[in-house]
């Protein structure tokens, strides 16, 4: 049983309902939906699609939905795409033109006033270099200084200049509606760079009625800098190597991303490490050796998931890219010293669930055990539990459709869906049924279940429990 997940993009190489099952099938456990491309009519297909998959497989799969943020976006070119060559003069402009080899709209007339000459721009997640050459009263011009293609709605970014651009835009909120009005488990918000960015968008989604999990993505200096007040109001975070590989020098990624994983898992968090994981399966049906190492290094780290974007969004081979990425997981998670993490040397959260969560993991590590079952309405339990890295697999019983598909995200976690169950006796009857059925363990073999004692309340986690399978 795996125990990191598995984050895919859904794009134009899997956004058929065929694909979708075959994604699931591979190994899918959280599709996302990236706002930054394609339109809401497209997105609400994608999205029933994931909603008509899971239930047809009968398997657990969340639903994230990725604003744009305050992100600059190139417009589009004539011929969809330019090849862009070192030495040459390239210029970004506010007016609304097609784009050709020497210009492409950028529109964004607040940005001139805090440009200035001699300043770096990229484009692309970074692959395109520019050198601000002058500034007039509509345009950015430029030299090329790192050529290569450029394709349309590709992102630029300019290191350590604040964007003159407000956190949620008027087309974030709608698509904050629309995660909202069609009850996702998660919403990804891009660029945050502080605890306010976090907590406004909390805001918005309670505008809309919604309490959606936000996973902050980090990707700018301004995050990297503000981490841990970020984390404190986040649900998770995204350690998102592709922005951020623009912002910072790429060699001081491998730390930040270390450190990122390291926080999250302290403080009980979900962290997705990103981008680029094994891109060379966009064109090749085999990873390079240095990316299964990559994947490898963030399931060394206990890394809650691993995330595929243009593997699964637009590769040739995306039922590839999921599988490998499964198979390299499951592959090292075997030789992963876990339980080790078990240490009451934590942050404590949510004080009582936090020492039953640690006294299941403990348990399970001084007996053995062969799974720890927990009854989770909406997934705290599961969550704080999560955070100890234990060995024995989570099982998480609940009765609610939504935690059942969210925490299909947490690590570890095996989501399961029951009725209410109303005495002790079931619970633990149907604990035995559940670990059996998912030949986790067999009869006689050792489990650990928590619950809540009286049954009938809600959030009363207060028991584990040492239980022989019947
Ligand atoms: P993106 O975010 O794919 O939405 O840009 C991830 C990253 O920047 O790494
Ligand atoms: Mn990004």
């Amino acid at each position: 049983m795996r125990k990191t997940k598995i984050v895919c993009t859904l794009g134009p190489s899997t956004d058929k309902y065929e694909s979708i099952l075959k994604l699931l099938k591979c190994g899918m456990n959280v599709a996302r939906l990236n706002m930054s491309h394609g339109d809401l009519v497209g997105h609400q297909n994608t999205l029933d699609l994931v909603i008509r998959a899971r239930e047809q497989l009968s398997v657990p799969c969340a639903i994230m939905v990725d604003t744009c943020g305050p992100e600059l976006r190139i417009g589009v070119f004539k011929n969809q795409k330019v090849l862009l060559k070192k030495g040459g003069s390239f210029t970004f402009t506010t007016n609304d033109v097609l784009g050709d080899e020497s210009v492409v709209s950028l529109n964004y007339p607040e940005l001139l006033k805090t440009l200035k000459k001699g300043q770096k721009m990229y484009a692309n997640n970074g692959l395109l270099e520019f050198k601000i050459q002058q500034i007039t009263r509509s345009d950015i011009v430029c030299t090329v200084t790192v050529g290569g293609e450029l394709s349309n709605h590709k992102s630029v970014s300019i290191p350590h200049v604040r964007l003159p651009l407000p956190f949620i835009s008027e087309k974030d909120e709608k698509n904050i509606e629309f995660a909202v009005k069609n009850n996702v488990e998660y919403i990804s918000a891009s660029f945050v760079s502080s605890k306010e960015d976090v907590l406004q968008m909390r805001e918005c989604i309670k505008k809309y009625g919604g309490s959606q999990e936000i996973i902050s993505k980090i990707e700018s200096l301004e995050g990297i800098k503000n981490l841990d007040s970020i984390i404190e109001v986040s649900d998770g975070i995204m350690v998102a190597r592709g922005d951020m590989g623009t912002e910072i020098p790429i060699e001081q990624i491998p730390a930040v991303q270390k450190t990122m994983i390291q926080k999250c898992i302290s403080s009980g968090k979900k962290v997705i490490v990103a981008t680029e994981m094994l891109e060379s399966m966009i064109y090749k049906r085999r990873p390079t050796r240095a990316e299964t190492t990559d994947v490898a290094q963030a399931i060394y780290d206990k890394s809650g998931s691993t995330m595929l974007s243009g593997e699964t969004a637009s590769g040739n081979y995306p039922f590839d890219a999921v599988s490998t990425m499964s198979k390299i997981a499951t592959a090292t998670e075997r030789v992963v010293n876990y339980d080790s993490e078990v240490t009451t040397n934590y942050k404590p959260v949510h004080k009582n669930l936090n020492a039953i969560a640690y006294s299941a993991s403990a348990t399970a590590r001084a007996i053995g055990a062969k799974a720890i079952v927990c009854y989770t309405d909406k997934g705290k339990t599961a969550n704080m539990i999560s955070r100890f890295r234990p060995k024995a697999p989570i099982v998480a019983i609940t009765h609610d459709r939504l935690t059942y598909n969210k925490l299909s995200l947490t690590w570890g976690v095996v989501p399961v869906m029951v009725s209410e169950q109303q005495t002790i006796d079931d619970m633990l009857q149907t604990a035995s049924k559940i670990v059996k059925s998912n030949k986790l363990a067999n009869t006689g073999d050792k489990i650990i279940v928590t619950l809540g004692i009286p049954t009938n309340e809600k959030g009363t986690t207060n028991a584990v429990h040492i239980y022989e399978v019947v």
